[in-house]
């Protein structure tokens, strides 16, 4: 280090006998007492004698004046350009007559930043143009004491008869500028020189390196605030190429990325969307590449790992796309949807090494989110397509219903027709209409009709199905007695529980309400309907009906019509089927039981309609509850 040397040479004026003892220099003299006292000394001309003495005390006394000069720049100010004009005037006071410049190298080309002695000079030097270009390419100083014995001196300055050339070099490896000094005397530049411009160059690197680091953690919390930002806005769009030109787009320059690219996965290609800041890229750049080429984006791809590029040069898999010319960095990272490589994020720069550890992670975190809002967003446009395309099959289904009740309603029509009139012959021939009917005749006369009757009632079902299926149905409300309807149901039924050999139960709670509002016939319809069921799924024991009054679900009083029996019972996963149109237990050709499941579709259709609710309560083996909850008055 250019401190140390400085160090080992630096004079203590007291170890010199010849000094006057009351010229006697403390310590912690400051360098501008220093060269005061100096300039005394050689003005009372006592020292004369001892010239060289003089001479290395008054450089070193420049020296330190110029460390300090620098030191209180440094630390007073954090502009680098006040810096680079303070290291370069602080330098060219240890000189006489000095010209002293500094130039830093920025995209591969030397820049003027100060100067001091030059009338003008050039603002750019070509990284291989005379001493600036060979410093800047070999990283090591020159000095030519005498330029007209150098035969690779260029002049570009009058007068210049030496120069002197030092390198920045940053973190030992990276060269970031040069410090030129040129004078108009012969061998007037020599060791001493070199090692002043030297200090002055680790000065101004250091410089250099407080504020870069200052702009990047400065940068790093401006970056980590807009990403933040940038999460929050990327989750809550839901289309994919929206998300993508936003990363492309808006985030790149947020983040001030010379390119930023979105590569999609699709099928054996991958499509990029490209973001450059070169002016004469248009926004919406698509690029497709094949997955299998050798590429750093598709390598990035196919084996789901982050690349990091730190000098595109070196690197055989970097192809140079038009749109980004000036590429020097790169870093791919991959685009994930759980375990699914979906893409990549593709960032350029126009520096090498550009990418350092919390770069990476902030682009990490950028990658997370881009992979988090274009799975989000692949996932609701599935989910949208699917919901069209239930939209689609569910207005198919309503339509085929409609056909379906359409044609049941009309062949249930067109069959009733003819069996009413086989049914009426029927009757007639019972009553002797046609003359006497011989006796044998009764038996099977009285089958038909029975079956007529059956099939009659079966048309019937088809038929009202199909009208409430269709919404075609209104009740027609009315003012009834209420218990005068039970009993009336449960003596039709009675009959028939006793023919069948079942007991037959009939209960009705005296504080019912005496009348009620409703459709009687759609009423009667219910119970008749669950009886009927209770009777053909019981074989022994007892078939009973009991209305209670009750309160109904939405606080309106009402009634509740329970029909319970012993018989085969429902199991408790076939409740909700049974309610289905043409559901049975036993569907099977085969079964004992005859039907064609459309009774409790009826029924249930019906109390809806009525505001009102069914409940079943069973056992298999044991027999089954059906609960009818009704209000008094049906709106
Ligand atoms: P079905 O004309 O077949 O009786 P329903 O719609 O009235 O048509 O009944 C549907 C199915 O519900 C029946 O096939 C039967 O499996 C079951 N079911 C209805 N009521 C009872 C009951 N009381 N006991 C046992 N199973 C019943």
């Amino acid at each position: 280090m250019a401190n140390e040397t400085n160090d080992e040479e630096t004079m203590n004026p007291n170890e010199n006998n010849n000094i006057k003892p009351s010229t006697h220099i403390g310590t912690n003299l400051q360098p501008e007492q220093l060269n005061m006292y100096v300039t005394q000394l050689e003005e009372t001309g006592y020292y004369t004698s001892q010239n060289d003495i003089l001479i290395r005390i008054r450089h070193q006394s420049q020296e330190l004046q110029m460390l300090h000069q620098i030191r209180v720049a440094l630390l007073s100010n954090t502009d680098l350009n006040y810096l680079f004009q303070a290291a370069v005037g602080a330098l060219a006071g240890c000189f006489d007559s000095p010209l002293v410049a500094l130039y830093l190298l920025e995209n591969n080309q030397l820049h003027l930043k100060a100067y001091k002695g030059y009338d003008k000079l050039v603002q750019t030097i070509a990284p291989d143009y005379g001493i600036c270009g060979q410093v800047a390419q070999s990283g090591k100083p020159l000095l030519i004491e005498d330029v007209s014995q150098a035969t690779e001196y260029i002049a570009n300055v009058p007068g210049v008869c030496s120069q002197l050339g030092v390198p920045l070099i940053h973190q030992g490896n990276e060269i970031i500028g040069v410090l030129l000094v040129e004078t108009t005397q012969k061998n007037s530049l020599k060791e001493r020189e070199m090692r002043l411009c030297r200090t002055a160059a680790d000065y101004v690197v250091l410089a250099v390196e407080t504020s870069r680091s200052q702009t990047s953690e400065q940068r790093r919390a401006e970056q980590l605030l807009v990403l933040n930002r940038i999460g929050r806005e990327l989750v809550s769009l839901l289309d994919v190429s929206e998300i993508i030109s936003r990363i492309t787009g808006s985030v790149r320059r947020k983040l001030n990325y010379y390119s930023v690219n979105v590569g999609l996965i699709n099928e054996e290609k991958m499509v990029f969307s490209i973001g450059s800041s070169e002016k004469d890229v248009a926004e919406d750049t698509q690029v497709s590449l094949p997955l299998d080429e050798d590429t750093l984006t598709t390598y990035a791809a196919r084996n789901g790992e982050l690349v990091l590029v730190h000098d595109v040069s070196q690197d055989k898999r970097y192809h140079r796309l038009p749109e980004m010319p000036r590429t020097q960095s790169e870093i791919v990272l991959p685009l994930r949807d759980a375990n699914r490589i979906i893409g990549v994020l593709d960032v350029q720069s126009d520096r090498v090494f550009a990418f350092d550890d919390d770069e990476v992670i902030l682009l990490k975190t950028l990658a997370d989110q881009t992979s988090i809002a274009i799975a989000n967003a692949i996932r609701f446009q599935d989910i949208h397509l699917q919901k069209e395309e239930l939209g689609r099959t569910n207005r198919a289904l309503a339509e085929a219903n409609r056909l379906k009740n359409e044609f049941l309603a009309n062949i249930s029509h067109e069959l009733r027709t003819p069996l009413n009139s086989i049914m009426g012959y029927v009757e007639m021939i019972q009553s002797d209409f046609y003359g006497e009917v011989p006796k044998t005749f009764s038996d099977p006369l009285e089958r038909v009709e029975r079956n007529s009757r059956r099939l009659l009632n079966l048309i019937n079902d088809v038929l009202d199905l199909s009208k409430l299926e269709a919404g075609r149905e209104n009740l027609q409300i009315e003012k009834f007695a209420l218990a005068e309807l039970l009993h009336f149901t449960c003596d039709t039924t009675r009959e028939q529980a006793i023919a069948q050999g079942l007991a037959f139960s009939c209960e009705i709670d005296p504080n019912l309400p005496r009348i009620v509002e409703n459709d009687s016939r759609r009423l009667r319809q219910i119970i008749t309907n669950l009886l009927a069921n209770a009777l053909k799924f019981t074989q022994k024991g007892e078939v009973s009906m009991k209305t209670v009054p009750t309160t109904t679900k939405s606080g309106q009083p009402g009634y509740k019509i329970m029909v319970k029996d012993t018989g085969i019972g429902i199991a408790k996963e076939d409740y909700d089927h049974i309610f289905e149109s043409f559901r049975q237990v036993d569907g099977s050709t085969t079964r004992m039981f005859g039907g064609a499941g459309m009774g409790l579709t009826i029924c249930l259709k019906l109390i809806s309609m009525m505001q009102g609710n069914i409940e079943v309560e069973s056992e298999v083996g044991k027999g089954s509850t059906f609960t009818v909850t009704l209000p008094s008055i049906v709106p």
